[in-house]
Parts: structure tokens; C-alpha cells; sequence
């Protein structure tokens, strides 16, 4: 807040009185003083000098990348947050040197070539018409291709599909040639990983292009040096879950194929005080016991999470004040669970503490219903009292209707009337909860909660003997 205020006193914190620059590389390099400190963060170069002070990660940090490009180790450690808006006024200008080609622009061959070495092969993409239809396909070349690897937006004439291919992405991003109707259809043959997306015409034209290539359009890079998408959603419902928990439903725009991967996090942004704010949320199913159904276009449009709201935190207050039908915006999903963990896998167990259940539910919910080698799922919920205990008659009575999952509260400030586990999380409790049921039998852990929390976990499994294998550990 201190940061907000003084970018707003009207103070010139560039010291170029509202100029922007063309910046060299041997200008940078000059500014690498603390009292002098210019970054360069994808081709901007920000003087950072005031904001020194209120840097959550501290002055040396910072001063890593001081006079340098700083996008990589900026990327490292915090490629979320909207550095765009709150070094806004940091502002001095752009990189005078440009590459031949701006980032995601290369020609085709030079991708191919790059990638080559490293990632997989390059995707591409064709069209093809009806007299009331336009198919986009994209074709992949990998087999492990579903509905949540493609993340489409249609918003006024800009069409935007994004594949997410291992950790790379493929963009086709176009202006289109024609207008078209607000709802498409997205399917999936995965067999062969090709991609249709089926967009119905306005007018039965036939059309001469698809459309204008607009920024990185059919451009295939690592999906870290891209930047994060936004769209902004509708708040449709708001429950309270616990005393300080609330399931919140946001609606997708039309034109909008979006499916949040099992384990994976979106960015929430909203605007505070005149500046983006962004944080990480893990979305949720609306219970415990919808079913994991192939999701159908168009009614898969909803997007649940259960969010703790802080009463001295910096977002979560700001989210509660929103009303029915407000807007907040919604990122493309982030994260490193790969679904292809729980295959074959017989028991799985969750060691979670208070939010940090967030992104146990889809994981529980896709394991019960999708893996038939699946013998045993336990859950290990920490929480402080009994009233924190987010969905515990929901998860009690899914361990009386289904006898393969089992749960357990353990709480670190109980009342004297709980007579269940209590403490926080400890090799003893772990080594009596933890039972596999053979030398071989494949084992997944997945731990996720304040990061101390976490942290002992892990080291507490690997003295267990589990292998790294064996352990995800849910982070930023
Ligand atoms: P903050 O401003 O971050 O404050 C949080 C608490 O810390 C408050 O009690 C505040 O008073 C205290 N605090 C803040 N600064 C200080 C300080 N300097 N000294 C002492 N105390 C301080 N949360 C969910 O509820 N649901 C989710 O699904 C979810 N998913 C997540 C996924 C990921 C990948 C990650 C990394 C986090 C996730 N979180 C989730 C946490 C979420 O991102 C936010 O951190 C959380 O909502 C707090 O935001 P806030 O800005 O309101 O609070
Ligand atoms: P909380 O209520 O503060 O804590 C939950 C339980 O964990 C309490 O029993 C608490 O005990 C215990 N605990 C706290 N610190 C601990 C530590 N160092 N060692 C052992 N036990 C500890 O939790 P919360 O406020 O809901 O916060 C949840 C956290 O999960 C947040 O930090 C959030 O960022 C994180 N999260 C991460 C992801 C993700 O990375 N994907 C997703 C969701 C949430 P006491 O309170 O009694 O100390």
C-alpha cells in the first residue's frame, strides 16, 4: 500500500521528468548502483531504485539483476505478479536493440530448429470452410492431447487458441477475417492429437483468409516466456463454507473454452487502488461428489474456488466486497502436477492444511473416479479447530459412500472436546498414516499448505524413505 501511495504522489520516479527512452545495452549496464538501479524485464527497462524499499524479496535481491536483463531470474521467482502495473511509473523505455524477430515470432524453421534439440516438435495449424462453418485444426503431433490442453478466447474480431504441449505453447492468434457466432465447439481426437475448433459463420460468405496474424500467431515457445492471458469473469455465486471460507462461482465470457487442468492454479487479478493486483488460486468441483463427467460445451462455463478470506490481507478482503455479477479477471492455467502421476498408482494419500486442500478435491475426485488400480485414498487434514474444517461432512460422507477413501483431522488448537488427533504435522503421525501396502506398490503423496507446512513434509517423506517420485508437493 505504501508502494501504491507513493507511485500515485505524482513523484518522478524515473528521474526523467515523463520521458521514455530508447535504452542500450551499454546504458543499462551504466545504471547497476543501488541508488542507481535500471532492470530490463521482456525488452522494458523499469528504474527500480525507488522501489527498493518495499520489495518483499529485499534490496539484494533486486540488485541481482541490476543493470541487466532480469527477465529469466524475475521469471524464477515470482513470473506472476503484474510487474507491469506496479512499476508502472518506473517506466524509462524499451530496449533500443531488437532481435530480427520479437519473441515468438521466429520463422517457422529457426522454432523447428530451436527446439529440436530440447522440446517437442513444432506444432501447425490449417482451415477449412462449409458454407456456415470454419474449422481451425491443430495438429499437435503429440498423442497425450485433451480438452484441457486448448484454451480458446474469442473476444470482439480477435481469435486466440492456446495448446499447451508439455511446457511449451502454441499459439494461432488471429484477427479474423469475418464475424462469427458467439458459440464454437472445441474437440479432441487424441488418438492423433488433433485439435478441431468449429466456428460457425455470421453470414454464409465464403471467406478468402482466415484472418491478420496478430501478436506471436502460430508462434510455439516455452510456455514460461509467455505472457499470462487474462479474461475477465463474472462472480454468479458467493457461499460461505466455513467461518472465514466461501466457495466462490465465476462464469466464463461467451466465446470462451477454458477447462482448469487437475491440480493446477489460475491468477485472480483485480484492480486495487489503481493497481492490478494478482494472486494464485486453485479452482475446485462445486462438491466432492460431482462427478468427473467429460465436460460438454456449452454448459461447462462455471469455475469454483474456496477462498479464505483474510480480514487484514490485501486480496482476499477485496474479492469478498465484490457483488453478484462483478467482474474479476481469470489467468490461463499454471502449475507442474502432471495428471499422468496418478496412472496405475493403488494408493494415494493427501496431506493438506487449511487451504492447501484446494487442490486435494480435483485430485480426489479424478483419482476415485478415473484410475481403476486405485486401492486406497487417505487424506491427512490439518486445520487449528474443528470450525476450519472446510467440507468435513462432505468428505465424511464420501468415506462412508466410497470405502476405498478414508480421512482424518488432525487439529493444532482443538477445544477439549475433540477427542481426534491433534498437534502438527510429525514423523510419528506420518509413519502410522503412511501404510503401503507392498515394497512394490506404486505410491503418490501430495502435500500442499503453508509453505513451513510443506517444506517439513517433504523432509520428513524423504527421511521416510519415499522417493522424490513418490512426492508432489503443491507451489507457487
Ligand atoms: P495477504 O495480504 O497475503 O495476507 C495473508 C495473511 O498474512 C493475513 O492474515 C495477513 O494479515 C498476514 N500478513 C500479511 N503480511 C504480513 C506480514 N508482513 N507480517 C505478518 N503477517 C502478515 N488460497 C485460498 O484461499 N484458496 C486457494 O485455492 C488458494 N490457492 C493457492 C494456490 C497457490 C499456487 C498458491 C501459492 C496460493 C494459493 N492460495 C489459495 C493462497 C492465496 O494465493 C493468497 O496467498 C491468500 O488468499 C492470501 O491473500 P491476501 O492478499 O488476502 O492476504
Ligand atoms: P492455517 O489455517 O494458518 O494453517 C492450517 C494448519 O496448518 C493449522 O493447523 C496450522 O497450525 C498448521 N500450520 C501452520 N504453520 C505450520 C507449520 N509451520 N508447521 C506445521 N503446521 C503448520 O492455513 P491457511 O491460512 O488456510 O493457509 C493455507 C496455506 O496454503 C497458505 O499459505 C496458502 O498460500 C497455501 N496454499 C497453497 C496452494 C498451492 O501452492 N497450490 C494452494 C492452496 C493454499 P497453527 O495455525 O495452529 O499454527
Amino acid at each position: 500500500m505504501d508502494w501504491i501511495r507513493l507511485t500515485k504522489s505524482g513523484k518522478d520516479l524515473t528521474g526523467l521528468k515523463g520521458r521514455l527512452i530508447e535504452v542500450t545495452e551499454e546504458e543499462l549496464k551504466k545504471h547497476n548502483k543501488k541508488d542507481d538501479c535500471w532492470i530490463c524485464i521482456r525488452g522494458f527497462v523499469y528504474n527500480v531504485s525507488p522501489y527498493m524499499e518495499y520489495h518483499p524479496g529485499g534490496e539484494d535481491e533486486l540488485m541481482r539483476a541490476a543493470g541487466s536483463d532480469g527477465t529469466d531470474l524475475f521469471d524464477q521467482v515470482h513470473r506472476w505478479v503484474n510487474y507491469e502495473s506496479m512499476l508502472k511509473e518506473c517506466l524509462v523505455g524499451r530496449m533500443a536493440m531488437k532481435p530480427a524477430f520479437p519473441k515468438g515470432m521466429l520463422p517457422q524453421s529457426q522454432v523447428t530448429d530451436t527446439l529440436a534439440k530440447e522440446g517437442p516438435s513444432s506444432p501447425s495449424y490449417d482451415w477449412f470452410q462449409t458454407d456456415s462453418l470454419v474449422t481451425i485444426v491443430i495438429y499437435t503431433k503429440q498423442k497425450d492431447i485433451n480438452l484441457d490442453s486448448v484454451i480458446v478466447d474469442h473476444r470482439d474480431d480477435s481469435f486466440r487458441a492456446e495448446t499447451v504441449i508439455k511446457d511449451y505453447s502454441y499459439l494461432v492468434h488471429v484477427a479474423l477475417s469475418h464475424e462469427i457466432q458467439e458459440d464454437f465447439s472445441v474437440l479432441v481426437v487424441e488418438n492423433v492429437g488433433k485439435i478441431e475448433i468449429v466456428l460457425k459463420k455470421k453470414e454464409n460468405t465464403s471467406w478468402k483468409c482466415l484472418g491478420h496474424p496478430q501478436e506471436n500467431h502460430n508462434s510455439f515457445i516455452p510456455k514460461k516466456d509467455t505472457g499470462l492471458f487474462y479474461r475477465k469473469c463474472q462472480l454468479v455465486s458467493k457461499e460461505d463454507v466455513t467461518h472465514d471460507t466461501k466457495l466462490f462461482c465465476l462464469m466464463l465470457p461467451p466465446s470462451t473454452h477454458l477447462e482448469v487442468p487437475v491440480g493446477q492454479h489460475v491468477y485472480l487479478r483485480l484492480p486495487i487502488t489503481g493497481t492490478e493486483i494478482v494472486k494464485p488460486y486453485t479452482p475446485v468441483c462445486d462438491s466432492l461428489f460431482s462427478e468427473f463427467k467429460e465436460p460438454v460445451l456449452p454448459n461447462n462455463i462455471y469455475i469454483y474456488f474456496l477462498i479464505k478470506i483474510y480480514p487484514a490481507g490485501f486480496f482476499t478482503p477485496e474479492l469478498d466486497q465484490l457483488q453478484i455479477g462483478d467482474y474479476v479477471s481469470v489467468s490461463n492455467p499454471e502449475g507442474n502436477f502432471i495428471i499422468s502421476q496418478l496412472q496405475e498408482l493403488e494408493d494415494l494419500f493427501l496431506l493438506a492444511a487449511g487451504t492447501g486442500f484446494t487442490p486435494m478435491v480435483k485430485v480426489l475426485n479424478y483419482a476415485l473416479t478415473n484410475i481403476p488400480s486405485l486401492r486406497k485414498v487417505k487424506l491427512m487434514f490439518f486445520n487449528k479447530t474443528e470450525d476450519d474444517i472446510i467440507w468435513r461432512s462432505q468428505l465424511e460422507k464420501l468415506a462412508f459412500k466410497d470405502k476405498r477413501f478414508e480421512v482424518e483431522f488432525v487439529l493444532s488448537a482443538p477445544t477439549s472436546e475433540w477427542s481426534g488427533k491433534q498437534g502438527y504435522i510429525s514423523p510419528a503421525l506420518l509413519s502410522e498414516f503412511l501404510k503401503r501396502r507392498s515394497d512394490t506398490s506404486k505410491v503418490l503423496i501430495c502435500l500442499c499448505g503453508p509453505t513451513p507446512f510443506t517444506e517439513q513434509g517433504m523432509k520428513m517423506l524423504h527421511d521416510l524413505n519415499f522417493s522424490k517420485d513418490e512426492i508432489h508437493s503443491f507451489t507457487a
